[in-house]
């Protein structure tokens, strides 16, 4: 374990006595029900943790991005959904405005934001554009009064339940490629801003995951966020740092499927013997324990560096993809171990495998953590 400082202790101890309180014992039924835990998210709020990174006086707690990232960390280890609601909520809805805002819309949407009053998302997906955003077909197009926003943004986390979201937006329909896309701050009550479908998942079911739709949605002037046709420079960076929590999420969601199968075998007995003293069950159990915790170092190292206001670009790409992978490997070999039960819903393990599938997708998938690794340490041929 990485030396953690008094604060970032307390944190981990907080979250881990809610997420065993108040968190697990609703995670089985919230993925059974597709039913979104608000009663959850506003304890949360009431300890603070919508806000974790943010400064004080923006109505944050004022802690570190590594603490924040515990955070997420433990909820995953009892329930992903409620831990995506959280990181979606910081990394792609908030810190945006944290970053790039200006002082006014600090106060306006942050505060609210960091307060826990309001969740927050990110559009930046749609229909035809996913890994590629650059085919954005989301419009803002400029009038005396504001941005006519037009379009539609599809796999949004906290769609139906967000009430600030980070909108991106086309400005100028003729610059190439990535040019010319804008970010905007767009509230829920606007008019033309409307919820599509709410997704059916295979896995983190508790979290809301719907689209956004803007028909002629008028966007006041001062709801730009920083200047236009840079958006797209901006959601590179938010992603950057969202990929540390989407690390912090699959880390979580295996050593959750870790503490599950170091119980599992001290008790379950075959050929009258637990089934742990079994050197094929110590092998899952033996790698599980190393891969979690070179994880660990990989996603609290990106997390350090960017408290330390270093670049963690590539860190970040390293951290999320290999802690996607260890939570899938780890989730696979816990229903292994559990074998029959293990496929039961009743084990609730088969739902950690499901959750975990999300971190090679979200926030870009392993292959494109691949393209963006490889790009900085080969370089642009
Ligand atoms: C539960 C959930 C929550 C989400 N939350 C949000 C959110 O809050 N905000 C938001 O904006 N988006 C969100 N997303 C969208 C997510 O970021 C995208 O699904 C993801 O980036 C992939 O895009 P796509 O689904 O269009 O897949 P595609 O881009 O169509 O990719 C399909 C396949 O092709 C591969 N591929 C694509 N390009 C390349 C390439 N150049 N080289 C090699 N392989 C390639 C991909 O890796 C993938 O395997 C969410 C998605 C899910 C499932």
């Amino acid at each position: 374990m990485m030396n953690l400082n008094e604060e970032q202790k307390l944190i981990r101890n907080t979250v881990r006595d809610f997420a065993s309180k108040e968190v697990a014992p609703l995670a089985r039924q919230i993925d059974k029900n597709n039913e979104f835990p608000a009663a959850t998210i506003k304890k949360m709020a009431e300890l603070q943790l919508l806000g974790i990174p943010f400064p004080e006086k923006y109505g944050g707690a004022g802690s570190d991005k590594l603490s924040y990232i515990i955070a997420v960390e433990e909820l995953a280890r009892v329930c992903g959904s409620t831990s995506i609601t959280l990181a979606a909520h910081i990394s792609l809805g908030s810190f945006p405005i944290y970053a790039f805002g200006t002082e006014a819309q600090k106060k306006k949407f942050l505060v609210p934001l960091a307060q826990g009053k309001q969740l927050g998302g990110l559009g930046l997906t749609e229909p035809n554009a996913g890994s590629d955003a650059s085919g954005t077909q989301t419009t803002a197009v400029k009038k005396s009064d504001g941005y006519l926003l037009n379009g539609t943004k599809t796999f949004i986390t906290n769609a139906n339940v967000g009430e600030i979201f980070i909108v991106l937006a086309k400005t100028d329909k003729k610059a190439a490629g990535t040019h010319g896309i804008s970010a905007f701050i767009v509230a829920k009550d606007t008019p033309g801003f409307t919820n599509g479908k709410k997704e059916d998942k295979l896995g983190l079911r508790g979290s809301d995951t719907g689209e956004l739709v803007f028909e002629d949605c008028l966007i006041p002037m001062e709801n730009l966020l920083g200047k236009e046709g840079e958006g797209f420079k901006y959601v590179m960076k938010t992603l950057d740092g969202g990929r540390i929590s989407i690390g912090a999420l699959g880390l979580g969601i295996a050593q959750g499927a870790l503490d599950k199968s170091i119980n599992y075998v001290k008790e379950r007995k075959q050929f009258d013997r637990p089934i742990g003293s079994f050197q094929a069950i110590q092998n899952m159990v033996a790698d599980m324990t190393t891969e979690i915790a070179a994880a660990r170092h990989l996603v609290y190292h990106a997390a350090q560096l960017s408290d330390a206001g270093q670049p963690f670009s590539l860190e970040s790409a390293m951290a999320k993809l290999f802690a996607s992978e260890v939570a899938m490997r780890a989730t696979k070999n816990t229903i292994q171990i559990f074998g029959g039960y293990g496929y039961m819903k009743e084990y609730e393990v088969e739902r950690y495998y499901r959750d975990a599938k999300l971190c090679e997708i979200g926030e870009g998938t392993s292959e494109i953590q691949r393209i963006v690794i490889a790009r900085q340490v080969i370089g642009k041929l």
